[in-house]
């Protein structure tokens, strides 16, 4: 397996989880690799060399010690680079309340699982300035990236021996993008009838988890809804320092920490390596060696119920020590049992997905418009009569100018705050096969006497719109 220290005080803790992992009797070779700060300052814009990379490509597991992306050294995140790389889709955040760490939630019987979509939606990073003072991120969500993280969720539901799944979104408002995932989630829950699935709000998710925990088994979301309830959630058994993480694609797996790396208390044996030792407990059980994980998790339950030999973030009061003390004490109760029930784990078998480009055309394909983007100063109605004359004889008519999201001509009563940035749809007045020599002829007219932005073509496909109203449009 690869194993990535990282920065601070990953190499501390990577080295206690090392040797919990060989006391237990874990059978791994490890292969140290390399990312993070010292990649980056050597000028390598990924902070991930590419020997680090072939030996992920090659072992297919890492596990990995936090990342630091120093400032002034190009803005993307290593932890990003991996994750993109190998299109690590599901980030699995077990949240479960541990013996001994007091938190005001203590004693509900918090247990669940959080499954993120990783890689699409707004963490595309496709961003575009519109005008100088408007800007613009592409939040994107596919069929298949919403399918195989809800049949992810679907697994791993079942290898837990869980029942309830609970997909959280913002359908009610984004019908086509949350909304994806929402219909995908309906079309294939039937393909698990022992599951109990169930469709929540996103914001009233947010409020449940903290008014009543206890009712969530795993909860499976889009990328940044599920980052912001990921975080929620650890935040109730004891915060990210004790939060495990694992992030799974269909060639490698990543088991991590969900902390940082502590600058503060890096190379000062004060480094709590429960998150990370959790972690590597989740890997064990994804490479299928449930004894070892269970060993390694009973010792760890016992050393947190006990509570002697604790890191100071944990320990009671003035009994804090430090982090090899502490490993020492997990050693030590290796083959002990704590009053902690275990789950019984099977393994997680995920459906391989196909290579090659994903590409299911629609039946039916019709063109109906255009949404022009367009920067101006002008009151709508000037801009309206503007724009009437500048498509006049291409086959598109005016229908409607919007501002961030509200249709301010034909004009409603009351009146939104303007912006320099106008959505102007146009509509073809007939059917037409060449809907996009008359967009053509009618952007060309549009871009005699305006600055242009973006272009989005409206389209019906098999039979349905592609695209959304305005608030207050017909
Ligand atoms: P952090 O998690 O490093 O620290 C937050 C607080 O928690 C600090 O007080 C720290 O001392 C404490 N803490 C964290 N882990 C601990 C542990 N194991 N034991 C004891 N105390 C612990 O967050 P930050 O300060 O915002 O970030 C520091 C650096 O880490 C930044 O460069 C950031 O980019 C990076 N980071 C990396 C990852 C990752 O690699 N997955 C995640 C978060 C932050």
């Amino acid at each position: 397996m690869t194993a990535i220290p990282g920065d601070g005080i990953g190499p501390e803790v990577m080295k206690a989880v090392q040797r919990i992992l060989a006391a237990a009797g874990a059978e791994i070779d490890w292969e140290e690799a390399e990312a993070g700060a010292e990649v980056f300052k050597r000028g390598i814009a990924t902070g991930a060399p590419q020997e680090t990379l072939d030996s992920i490509a090659r072992n297919g597991i890492v596990l990995k010690g936090p990342l630091e992306t120093p400032v002034g050294y190009g803005e993307k995140s290593a932890n990003v680079t991996l994750r993109k790389f190998f299109e690590l889709y599901g980030n699995i955040r077990p949240v479960r309340e541990l013996p001994g760490i007091k938190t005001p939630f203590s004693g509900r019987g918090i247990d669940m699982v959080i499954v993120r979509e990783n890689v699409e939606d707004l963490y595309t990073g496709i961003e575009h300035m519109q005008t100088a003072g408007a800007a613009q991120c592409l939040k994107l969500i596919t069929e298949p990236g919403s399918e195989r993280i809800l049949r992810l969720a679907a697994a791993l539901t079942q290898a837990e021996g869980r029942k309830k799944l609970t997909c959280a979104t913002k359908a009610n408002i984004m019908k086509f993008t949350e909304g994806m995932m929402k219909r995908v989630f309906e079309r294939i829950m039937p393909d698990y009838p022992d599951l109990e699935p169930s469709h929540m709000i996103i914001d009233n998710c947010a409020h449940q988890m903290v008014i009543a925990p206890e009712q969530f088994d795993v909860v499976v979301s889009t990328n940044m809804n599920g980052d912001i309830i990921s975080d929620l959630a650890a935040g109730l058994v004891g915060g990210l320092g004790v939060a495990p993480s694992s992030n799974i694609g269909d060639h490698a797996a990543m088991f991590e920490a969900v902390h940082g790396s502590a600058p503060q208390i890096a190379g000062k044996d004060l480094a709590n390596p429960t998150a990370l030792l959790l972690s590597a407990i989740m890997m064990l059980r994804h490479i299928g060696d449930f004894a070892a994980a269970e060993k390694v998790e009973q010792a760890l339950l016992v050393t947190l119920e006990e509570a002697r030999n604790l890191t100071g973030d944990i320990a009671p009061k003035g009994t804090g020590v430090g982090t090899t003390a502490y490993t020492d004490q997990v050693i030590a109760n290796l083959g002990r049992t704590s009053g902690f029930a275990s789950r019984a784990y099977q393994p997680l078998t995920l459906p391989q997905w196909p290579e090659g480009v994903w590409h299911h055309p629609p039946q039916t394909r019709e063109v109906t418009g255009v949404d022009v983007f367009i920067e101006t100063g002008a009151e709508p109605p000037a801009l309206a009569a503007s724009l009437q004359t500048a498509v006049a004889g291409s086959g598109l008519t005016l229908k409607m100018i919007e501002n961030r999201g509200v249709q301010v001509w034909p004009a409603h009563s009351g009146r939104p705050f303007l912006v320099d940035l106008f959505r102007c749809r146009f509509m073809l007045e007939a059917p037409r096969d060449n809907a996009d020599a008359a967009i053509a002829q009618a952007l060309a007219g549009i871009g005699a006497g305006h600055h242009w932005m973006h272009v989005e073509k409206l389209q019906r496909f098999d039979g349905r719109d592609g695209y959304t109203k305005a608030q207050g449009e017909n």
